[in-house]
């Protein structure tokens, strides 16, 4: 067994890589960015991707062999990370690239001749894979390299085949590696044991073109694509037990450590999981910012935010308090910047990145801190030792706290935390998540919901400018948050600052318009979710994007009035103290461009009299001219200064005091004017019961009123035009048109009733002979139940001995019917009550009566002329 291999740093294995193939007829390209152009693929994932359209037959080569050390990020290791000693999300990907150019022969060659003659490594410690069917690469690396068939392993298609897709380009594959315990003997080769071999070279042979049936032809133009991980070459060639341990990394763990206070070396196996975590994160943060990626809550930006987040978290596990992302990258930004120059460049960015997304996240562990303290003190209070699952889990859930955080805590506490139902709890959180993309929340809320722990809360601009400088922090689209909107779209816009005020306290949200370089957005409402304020609107024109820098800017017309209408609210509340009771107090209330509305406890309406000395006060303050003024007070000296408190507020610690001079101080978060002269005018509109010990007025305030009047003045003109007679005539005018109206209502039923009475002299005529008596069977049409009524007993009369039975449709829907018997029919068995009763049903109804005389009502007109044969069958047949 040969010595060791020679140690070589990191920057060594990579220019040795590039050196060897550029030596060899490789172009050495530079590594492209972790953006990539392939609009699929999130994250540059291999050496390979940047030469995809290559492979594809997109795009022709421009050399035939190139090398390069590329940047990859593979999220799908993150488990692995500081788990296993070769997995990392952030790696360097050496490869030398054959475009149609060599091919298995030459690469397997040059791929063991790098391996063992440049980084020194003896043969007998390397171990091949070949796909399973590939006996071609079986026989190279047996009869040309000269491995021991032992030691060349087959593998299945999941391992060593390699597809770019369902079809296109593909081919087998052949993997180098390494073996640390040759003394275990080639006769148990387990390759998946990672114990004895990593993996560290992969050779891809792209020699098929694979068609929608699954058939495979071979390419005219066959390919070579190879990755070796230089961090896994680093951990064998610097003989550290993984590659977080080479020179690579291990600085910034290091530098970690050092700010933890605590030394690699003697740390235990969860700490330096931690510090490995850290330091592969952050080498991926950094690298990530410097290719322009900046943290949001979708695609890549999101996978930035994870990163950084994980930073954080596993640096609290390690016991570091404060920010110290920064400190960390610094060192990795050392690490890199001869390779990667650009991630000195953006050093000013990679920190304030990382600064602006640390102190926003610490900021939700510390609400998330807060909570535990409760939920401790909570479940101490109950004298129990353990903190449930559900709790560690919503702390884990909501507030990023890691399970091992909440133990941590609560054993000092003394307390232990439900792991159990901590899992339970993750696992139902899964199976939701899961049941939750068929049923996707399409509300803000939802979505909201979803954003909330990643964007801070809105900062409110608006008491003192009416414009600010925003950034956009959120973008939703039918209730999805998106990266982009464009115009014609209908959106809600989450703003790191904001003028707009959100509706509340019963002031309607500002309107007003938020525009950038080429996007105008009109701002058509705005809403507080929790702490954000979501300003709802449609895309004018242009391209609303995350991150954009945008102008916010309210309708100040439009803010002035609601200002009007909201502090005259005020003066309301205090003049119905004075006038109609002290005990008054605010039940409710809406703050309107338009108008207020205020409701009140009040057991009474209020009179008009008192009403106009209310409206008369309100306009003899507002002429008075008080000074308005807020100013934000601690609850108590607000309280002792007699600030009024509104229904149905809540308040914090601190509260915003109105004072209007001399009339009143209440607590209000509102807008307001500053001296009432600016309202101008106030009008009462109406005065109502909403609900029981409830009335509501409704009021006009400033340019409002001069709306109201001028839409009442309008109708009045019309009205003394359409009745030629002066405004304050048409009172009297309406009192007699009333007076005539009903007058000519009374001759119409006289008229009708007397055309129901000559149409039924005409009917007479048509009546029936049954034995001895007279049957009258006859629709009237439109005639009333009343008229329908007095016309069955005129025929009666005039019939003598006998049966009337009429029918009539009075309105559309309905049908009145009437029968009316003589006692000699009532001898022969037959009721009018009962009889109609059965014939009304026919027609959808009921009803009844004497024996006599019966009447009733029926919903179904179309059924009328079968009730009216009915009727006159039965009555043929019982009066025979
Ligand atoms: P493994 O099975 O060890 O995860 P892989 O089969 O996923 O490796 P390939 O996709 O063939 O790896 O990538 C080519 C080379 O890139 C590997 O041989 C390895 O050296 C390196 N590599 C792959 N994934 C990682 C990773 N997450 N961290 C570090 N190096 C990696
Ligand atoms: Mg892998």
């Amino acid at each position: 067994m040969s010595s060791f291999p020679q140690f070589l740093s990191g920057s060594e294995i990579r220019q040795k890589f590039l050196d060897f193939y550029a030596s060899r007829g490789h172009q050495i390209l530079p590594s492209a960015s972790l953006v990539p152009e392939d609009p699929t693929v999130l994250l540059t994932i291999a050496g390979m991707l940047p030469f995809k359209p290559i492979f594809l037959g997109q795009r022709s080569p421009e050399f035939p062999r190139a090398t390069t050390s590329q940047k990859c990020i593979r999220t799908n290791d993150i488990e692995n990370v500081g788990r296993t000693a070769r997995h990392h999300t952030f790696f360097e990907m050496l490869g030398n690239f054959s475009f149609g150019d060599y091919f298995k022969e030459q690469a397997i060659a040059w791929g063991w001749e790098l391996s063992t003659q440049v980084f020194g490594l003896p043969p007998e410690r390397l171990v091949v894979s070949v796909f399973r069917e590939d006996d071609e690469a079986f026989a190279i690396w047996r009869d040309k390299i000269g491995v021991s068939p032992q030691r060349i392993q087959r593998l299945g298609e999941d391992d060593n085949f390699w597809v770019s897709g369902p079809t296109g380009p593909c081919g087998p594959c052949s993997e180098i590696y390494y073996d640390f315990h040759p003394e275990r003997g080639d006769e148990h080769i387990n390759l998946e044991d990672d114990t004895r071999f990593i993996e560290f070279y992969n050779l891809v042979f792209m020699q098929y073109n694979r068609d929608a049936e699954g058939n495979l032809t071979p390419l005219a133009n066959k390919n070579i694509d190879t990755g070796m991980g230089l961090e896994r070459m680093a951990q064998i060639l610097q003989k550290v037990p993984n590659n977080y341990e080479t020179d690579l990394i291990f600085p910034i763990i290091k530098t970690a450590a050092q700010i933890a206070g605590i030394d690699y070396a003697s740390s235990d196996e969860k700490t330096k999981v931690s510090l490995k975590v850290i330091g592969d994160h952050v080498r991926a943060v950094v690298h990530m910012i410097a290719d322009e990626i900046r943290a949001s809550n979708i695609g890549r930006g999101y996978i930035l935010r994870r990163l950084i987040r994980r930073v954080v978290r596993h640096g609290r596990l390690i016991g570091i308090e404060g920010e110290f992302t920064t400190k960390v990258a610094e060192t990795a930004i050392a690490l890199s910047e001869s390779a990667y120059p650009n991630v000195r460049i953006r050093e000013a960015q990679i920190q304030a990145e990382l600064q602006r997304e640390e102190t926003r996240f610490l900021k939700t562990l510390e609400r998330g801190e807060k909570l535990l303290e409760e939920i401790i003190q909570q479940v101490k209070k109950e004298g129990k030792t353990e903190i449930s699952g559900e709790s560690a889990f919503t702390l884990y859930d909501t507030y990023g706290f890691p399970l091992e955080l909440t133990q941590e805590v609560a054993e000092e506490e003394g307390l232990t935390v439900d792991v159990e139902g901590f899992n339970v709890a993750m696992e139902q959180q899964q199976t939701r998540s899961q049941s939750a993309h068929e049923t996707i929340d399409l509300t803000v809320q939802g979505s909201l919901d979803k954003l909330a722990e990643d964007i801070h809360s809105t900062e409110f601009l608006g008491y003192t400018q009416p414009v600010s400088q925003s950034q956009v922090e959120a973008i939703l689209v039918d209730g999805f948050s998106v990266e982009a909107a464009e115009a014609g779209t209908s959106v809600q816009i989450i703003l790191d600052q904001t003028p707009f005020y959100a509706e509340s306290g019963g002031q309607i949200g500002d309107r007003g318009y938020i525009s950038g370089d080429s996007v105008l957005v009109r701002v058509e409402d705005v809403k507080k979710e929790s702490d954000f304020f979501v300003h709802f609107g449609r895309i004018e024109r242009g391209t609303l994007r995350l991150e954009d820098t945008v102008t916010a800017q309210i309708d100040l017309a439009c803010r002035r009035r609601v200002q009007a209408h909201h502090t005259a609210t005020h003066l309301l509340q205090s003049a119905l103290k004075k006038f109609v009771d002290d005990e008054i107090s605010q039940a409710g209330s809406l703050v309107a461009f338009d108008r207020l509305r205020f409701d009140f406890n009040c057991p009474r309406p209020v009179t008009p009299e008192e009403l106009q000395q209310i409206e008369e006060q309100i306009n003899t303050w507002i002429a008075e001219a008080h000074h308005a003024h807020t100013e934000v007070l601690p609850i108590a000296e607000a309280k002792a200064k007699g600030a009024i408190a509104m229904f149905g507020e809540k308040y914090g610690d601190e509260v915003r005091v109105l004072d209007i001079s001399g009339v009143s101080m209440e607590l209000c978060g509102g807008t307001h004017v500053s001296n009432t002269a600016e309202i101008g005018l106030f009008k009462i509109v109406s005065e109502a019961g909403v609900a029981s010990g409830i009335r509501r007025i409704e009021a006009v305030a400033g340019p409002a009123v001069l709306e109201y009047l001028n839409v009442r003045d309008k109708v009045v003109k019309e009205l003394s035009d359409r009745f030629k007679v002066k405004p304050e005539e048409i009172p009297d005018r309406i009192a007699n048109l009333q007076n005539e109206l009903k007058a000519s209502q009374k001759q119409l039923e006289a008229l009708k009733a007397e055309l129901a009475f000559a149409k039924s002299d005409q009917l007479l005529s048509t009546a029936q002979t049954a034995g001895d008596f007279k049957i009258l069977v006859a629709e009237l049409g439109e005639v009333d139940a009343e008229s329908l009524k007095t016309a069955a007993e005129r025929l009666l009369q005039k019939l003598g001995n006998g049966a009337v039975f009429l029918a009539s449709i009075p309105e559309p829907d309905k049908v009145s019917l009437v029968a009316h018997f003589s006692p000699d029919v009532n001898k022969k068995g037959l009721q009018a009550g009962k009889f109609i009763g059965a014939i009304a049903k026919i027609c959808g109804g009921g009803g009844g009566g004497r024996p006599n005389l019966a009447q009733a009502g029926g919903r179904d007109p179309s059924k009328l002329k079968e009730a009216l044969e009915t009727a006159r069958a039965q009555l043929l047949e019982g009066l025979q």
